[in-house]
């Protein structure tokens, strides 16, 4: 017997045992998303020679293109597909993308990609939003539940991010596999982790009752008219004929730029015309959830430094001495922000629901507020650097400690962002709502690689003193404006929280 909506809501505990399926499935998507995200600007450089420069613009232009299409595989799954057969298409495309590529990375890089693109499109935000549908409105331990989800996210991360380029650079398993097959097996074991969430998420579905069904399912949660299955059939083809189409944007930057002008504002255009058929009161909430997706484009520009800027700065400008041990700063850079959210963020969530016991939980503009906070004090700390340098070259541990800053802002904005946008968006716009929430996202990707372009004003043969000059500089200044961002929600929190209305 399927399980009713209020069976899986009131649930007794800290969190509804749902969560743990939805938790590995969405580790191994992960494990296979960052394990190609992982290898590609080493893979651009090294196999298929291209310029570092151009390397780095094609990396920003797959990041962006990845969460822009969350917004499409939202919409369809709103409309048509629902949450778990777009979850299984998205994680179907993955892995034919993640096959071509193990066959002949050199060959189907771009053609292997744009499968990967639309496939984490189509799975990314749908499995967000299922998390959502565990809690009841006004369930004080949701957001405790998304920073578990979110750990789950960054283990995936952190174990496919360091496991495929390690594999693929011979770090690993070298004397097991042959050199010539080495970037094939690591491509190919970002699949295997596909087909593992898939399976794993196969067995979860059984207990999620009517969560996730399509629209017009005679259970679903929304009682709409069925849509005809052709309806289905045709986005399935449309997805299918779309691949070659990314495949040249992806490949020619320039594309990507049209791309992120023209999306932005019709996606709008498109919120306003749904948002005009809604209630005064349901349009306030989406108004407020609107806000939280402006201020969290600059979040990410400022975070996603990580994979540009913060990269060419661990290479040139770190020693590889953390607490004694002798490690690659590149690697550190990667994987140490991943890892203290393993490590922090049960911690926050079980802060979170103790507090909520006490009715002093934060609520969620001075969650996001104190995100930039912490991120601006984690930008100073990359600033302070300098002050620990020899000849250009700083302490690896105060640049690890920055990281660790910038974490706990992350865990106060990101997983709090996937919470509230579950809690603002009526239910037949959870989805697009989700899928908003990560074009936000791929609009900050697009704006990092700006900011971090502009930095890079110094020429690769400038002296580790000068860059280190240049690039701390430049932390101080994005260090000031996440501080200001942060004081200007807090500043304006009255009037979002009257938006919100009885959300907290
Ligand atoms: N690191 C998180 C993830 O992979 C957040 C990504 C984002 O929203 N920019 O899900």
């Amino acid at each position: 017997m399927s399980l009713r909506l209020e069976q899986i809501q009131n649930f007794k505990g800290r969190y509804p045992f749902q969560i743990w399926g939805l938790f590995f499935s969405e580790m191994w998507e992960r494990f296979c998303f960052y394990g190609m995200r992982g290898m590609l600007v080493f893979f651009m450089i090294h196999q298929l020679d291209f310029t570092e420069q151009q390397a780095n613009l094609q990396y920003a232009a797959t990041q962006a293109f990845v969460y822009a299409f969350t917004f499409v595989g939202g919409l369809f799954a709103d409309k048509i597909l629902g949450f778990r057969k777009s979850l299984f298409w998205g994680g179907l495309l993955m892995i034919v993308g993640s096959i071509f590529l193990a066959l002949d990375p050199h060959k189907f890089f771009f053609f292997g990609l744009a499968f990967i693109i639309i496939g984490t499109g189509f799975f990314k935000p749908n499995i967000s939003t299922m998390i959502g549908d565990l809690y009841k409105e006004g369930d004080q331990r949701r957001d405790a539940g998304f920073s578990l989800f979110y750990a789950g996210i960054n283990l995936g991360a952190f174990l496919g991010g360091y496991i495929c380029v390690a594999i693929g650079k011979g770090y690993m398993f070298s004397s097991l596999i042959e050199e010539a097959y080495r970037w094939n097996v690591a491509f190919g074991l970002a699949a295997v982790g596909m087909v593992i969430s898939l399976i794993n998420f196969s067995f979860t579905q059984r207990k999620l009752g009517p969560i996730g069904l399509h629209p017009g399912h005679p259970q679903a949660i929304i009682k709409v008219k069925p849509f005809p299955k052709w309806a289905e059939y045709l986005v399935y083809g449309l997805t299918l004929l779309f691949v070659p189409l990314i495949q040249i944007m992806v490949s020619k930057t320039q594309y990507t730029d049209y791309f992120m002008w023209s999306i932005g504002p019709l996606t709008l255009v498109y919120l306003f015309y749904e948002i005009s058929k809604l209630s005064s009161s349901e349009r306030k909430k989406l108004w407020a959830a609107l806000i939280f997706i402006v201020f969290s484009i600059f979040f990410w520009g400022i975070y996603e430094q990580s994979g540009g800027s913060l990269s060419i700065f661990a290479a040139k400008n770190l020693n590889d001495s953390l607490v004694g041990m002798r490690v690659d700063p590149n690697g550190v850079n990667n994987s140490a922000g991943a890892f203290f959210i393993i490590l922090l963020a049960p911690l926050l969530g079980l802060l979170w629901l103790w507090l909520g016991k006490r009715k002093r939980e934060p609520n969620t503009v001075i969650k996001f507020g104190l995100g930039f906070i912490f991120l601006g004090l984690g930008y100073y700390a990359l600033f302070a650097t300098r002050f620990f340098s020899q000849n250009g070259i700083s302490s690896l541990n105060i640049f690890t400690l920055a990281l660790l800053v910038i974490t706990f802002g992350e865990l106060c904005l990101s997983p709090i962002g996937l919470s509230i946008m579950t809690k603002l968006s009526p239910a037949k716009l959870q989805g697009i709502m989700m899928g908003i929430w990560f074009l936000a996202a791929s609009y900050g990707q697009y704006l990092a690689g700006l900011i971090g372009e502009d930095m890079a004003k110094v020429k690769e043969t400038s002296r580790p003193v000068e860059s280190l000059l240049v690039y701390t500089e430049g932390y101080k200044t994005l260090g000031l404006y996440a501080l200001i961002a942060g004081a200007v929600l807090i500043i304006i929190s009255p009037l979002i929280r009257k938006l919100m209305q009885e959300v907290r």
